[in-house]
């Protein structure tokens, strides 16, 4: 079963490739997405066993069968991360609400989540954008996660799980409210203040609109207290691979660093590893 979850996530993976590539600023997401796939060096239009995901790359050892140019490491990168979503996310999820629900909405919604977040990733690290086409979606998706845990009633305060968060216990002394409602709209307000006033301090110069934007999207989808966790691990994670490529290429600080990839890592991080990464803070400081 996880087998072929993970064969077709390569495919969607793949997908999201030729969609993230052909995405112009100001069309539609999928206005351009027919037509054969074609080397973006040479032209040649790709045969059925050029298309493979992963595989083909493998094979061809990273390059056009054509010309030889070296083929962009996005695309096996995109179709792997497409795969693991399609395996991990339903297998985090199956022992979140182990006990206490069949997950199967929950779990379609996160995936699809994911799977936009990673293609608004490689569309952010190609273009610096975020089309906002793509934000609404995600806030949609957190208001249909709303509606689910809202009809549960407060299902998780047993077995340590609490109201849809992925931090467990810790989630109470970082001011978790017990109103599903109120948890969720400070959740958006916390993206949106938070990100918003690092984009007013940095004069947009760090990160960009379309970053606030998406924070409070996926603020709506996480809620509070855990987009906390995220966009802090967000930033955390964002000003050290800035700042590593500010030494290795000896760059001055106005090289813009897309912000949207570290936004999705930050949730990424907190959705499987949440009460983790606050069990060993707490551990290491002693509290
Ligand atoms: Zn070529």
């Amino acid at each position: 079963m996880y087998i072929l979850l993970f064969i077709f996530g390569l495919a969607i993976g793949s997908f999201i490739n030729v969609v993230a590539l052909r995405y112009r600023e100001g069309k539609s997401i999928f206005a351009d997405i027919y037509g054969r796939s074609h080397c973006p060096h040479c032209g040649k239009t790709l045969r059925w066993y050029e298309l493979m995901p992963l595989v083909s790359f493998v094979i061809q050892g990273g390059r056009c069968r054509s010309c030889h140019e070296r083929i962009s490491w996005q695309y096996p990168i995109v179709e792997l991360i497409a795969g693991l979503i399609l395996v991990l996310v339903p297998y985090r999820l199956m022992s979140f609400y182990h006990g206490i629900y069949s997950p199967y909405l929950p779990i379609f919604i996160w995936v699809i989540a994911f799977l936009t977040l990673l293609l608004i990733a490689a569309i952010d690290f190609r273009k610096r954008i975020i089309p906002d086409s793509l934000t609404i979606f995600i806030a949609s998706l957190g208001v249909a996660m709303f509606f689910i845990h809202a009809s549960l009633g407060d299902f998780g305060l047993s077995n340590g799980l609490i109201g849809g968060t992925f931090l467990g216990s810790y989630a109470l002394i970082l001011f978790w409210g017990s109103s599903l409602l109120v948890n969720t709209l400070l959740g958006l307000a916390f993206g949106l203040v938070f990100v918003g006033l690092v984009y007013i301090l940095s004069r947009g110069r760090g990160i960009g609109f379309g970053d606030v934007k998406l924070a409070a999207a996926t603020g709506l989808l996480m809620g509070w207290p855990d987009i906390a966790l995220a966009l802090i691990l967000a930033f955390i994670i964002g000003g050290i691979i800035g700042g590593l490529l500010m030494l290795l290429r000896h760059k001055s600080g106005q090289d813009s660093v897309p912000f949207g990839p570290f936004i999705a890592a930050g949730i990424t991080l907190v959705f499987f590893l949440g009460y983790d990464i606050l069990n060993a803070y707490f551990y290491l400081f002693k509290l």
